[in-house]
């Protein structure tokens, strides 16, 4: 079970909790070729030749007796993504392990409005985590489809903290806008850890941070912060904690950019 692989990043312990893996489901999924676009000859002996097999990866931050939860998985049965995602999200059962009831939870961070990060955040009685104040970008919020203001902004009207670009969620853990995937998206620094949410998608987009994918709002302004976001996490010597690669954690001081890739 990878939350085992937790780590301590600047007093913070940084639990990575594996919700989901499996397959894109039906509705969504395209040929590979279709789904990583501007991808170099090179670039295709990273990629799936057959099925691309995605985890979902949600995190537990836990500092100064508080508790953070950044995105919430794909959810139950009923949730929004039960018509794409390999649901029901496991989040709820590995929480119990730890040791964490909902009501635990302080803050919860939305990476972005995609239903396999918010699905887990509203349950038949409304706020599944019904302690904590929900963090989502002023962007994102306005740019909600009407499955997400239905199931997820109407329900949580109550506990949603509105940000606007970076703002700090407990003292250690900031949040910033890093648009792209989608206009109000957002990732999570602590210390020289970045949990990067959709940032990217797969490791080949490490080796070259202009492959785009496929469901990205604004593919240009994605590769454009990739670029950015990966060297400054670089400079640092520093770590990133994707939401759907197999490993909970990438060093980048072991990546570079393959020669050339980024123009
Ligand atoms: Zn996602």
């Amino acid at each position: 079970m990878d939350h085992c692989e937790a780590r301590v990043v600047a007093g913070v312990d940084v639990i990575p909790i594996c919700d989901a893996v499996g397959p894109m489901g039906e509705p969504l999924r395209r040929p590979v070729e279709e789904t990583f676009r501007n991808a170099r000859p090179d670039d295709w002996t990273g990629l799936p030749t057959t099925e691309w097999i995605l985890h979902f990866h949600v995190h537990l931050l836990r500092a100064h007796g508080r508790l953070v939860l950044v995105d919430t998985g794909v959810g139950g049965h009923d949730s929004p993504a039960a018509w794409w995602a390999p649901v029901p999200g496991a989040l709820p059962a590995r929480l119990a392990e730890l040791g964490v009831a909902p009501g635990d939870i302080d803050v919860v961070v939305l990476t972005h409005l995609h239903s396999d990060h918010y699905g887990g955040a509203v349950g038949e009685h409304g706020p599944a985590f019904p302690n904590a104040r929900h963090l989502v970008q002023r962007a994102e919020a306005d740019a909600a489809d009407d499955r997400a203001r239905d199931t997820l902004l109407r329900p949580l009207a109550a506990v949603l903290q509105i940000v606007d670009g970076s703002a700090e969620v407990i003292p250690g853990v900031r949040v910033h806008l890093a648009p792209g995937h989608t206009p109000g998206h957002q990732i999570v620094e602590v210390g020289d850890l970045t949990i990067t949410a959709d940032l990217l998608h797969h490791p080949v987009q490490l080796a070259n941070p202009a492959v785009t994918y496929c469901y990205d709002d604004d593919p240009e302004q994605a590769v454009r912060t990739r670029i950015e976001v990966l060297e400054r996490v670089r400079a640092r010597g520093g770590v990133i904690a994707p939401a759907h690669f197999a490993e909970p954690f990438v060093d980048l001081a072991g990546w570079a950019p393959r020669s050339g890739a980024v123009a």
